[in-house]
């Protein structure tokens, strides 16, 4: 048998090397342009990329798969405990925050009577509470749903008291209050000093576990439009709450943005 040049072997070589890498080429091109357009993704990535810190665009796109699967989760739950309520989201006067439940006789400590909170918040507020009131905390409910009337008459007795532009930094204008979604607890004395005291520091730590979050926290003011408040805590649910915790440095303020986006 003839043996094969020198030349031939030579360009069998580059054929193989070249002509093979042309192939796995073409078909991975192939495949891509065979594989369905990833919609969702793009959407998910568009209002990501529009309304998120760079952090949380990295940590949505890089983990996209397991963002949707979390993101269905959270849209399977009742939209009212997403919704925006702040000064440029105003609820309406007639906002309906569904069935109230009395806090009154509950087993729970409050700082008066006649509160009343939305019926799933108020389930998981319980349990919370229980929870808390094993470890030895002493939790007390001092603020629950407000109505619009109410903040009128709230935000008109601060302008009076410190002015507009002061008031404005800590009271909300009627319909910008998101205690008129029946799903938000002001916790003890309503001050920061409540920052750093066990209760808090369970919360901190437990809140999400129950699908509660902190809607106002330090260093965010000019992304919530809020002061600081250490003690306001809004239910978002338990999905609502992970999914805040994962995907967005756990700012509600972000998640809730996103999400109204999102259904929008
Ligand atoms: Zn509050």
């Amino acid at each position: 048998m003839k043996p094969y040049s020198k030349l031939t072997i030579l360009l069998l070589a580059v054929f193989l090397v070249f002509g093979a890498s042309c192939t796995a080429k073409e078909k991975k091109v192939q495949a891509a342009a065979e594989e369905p357009v990833d919609e969702e993704a793009i959407r998910i990535a568009s209002i990501a990329v529009s309304q998120l810190p760079d952090d949380m665009q990295g940590n949505i796109l890089d983990n996209m798969e397991s963002f949707k699967a979390d993101l269905a989760a959270v849209m399977a739950e009742e939209s009212r405990f997403f919704i925006i309520a702040d000064k440029s989201h105003l609820l309406t006067a007639d906002y309906n925050p569904g069935e109230l439940v009395s806090l009154d006789g509950k087993g729970i400590k409050v700082n008066k009577k006649g509160m009343k909170l939305e019926k799933v918040t108020f389930e998981a507020l319980k349990k919370m509470l229980d929870d808390s009131a094993k470890e030895g905390l002493s939790l007390m409910v001092s603020s629950a749903y407000r109505d619009y009337k109410y903040q009128v008459g709230l935000y008109n007795y601060y302008i009076s008291k410190y002015g507009k532009e002061k008031t404005d930094t800590f009271s909300a204008p009627p319909g910008a209050s998101q205690h008129q979604l029946g799903t938000v607890v002001d916790f003890n004395d309503v001050e920061n000093t409540f920052a750093g005291t066990r209760e808090e520091k369970w919360l901190t730590e437990n809140a999400w576990k129950y699908g509660f979050s902190l809607s106002f926290p330090k260093g965010y003011e000019d992304v919530t439009g809020y002061d600081w408040e250490s003690w306001h805590f809004r239910y978002v649910t338990r999905s609502g709450a992970e999914f805040q915790k994962k995907y967005f440095n756990n700012i509600q303020h972000y998640m809730l943005l996103f999400l109204d986006s999102y259904r929008n």
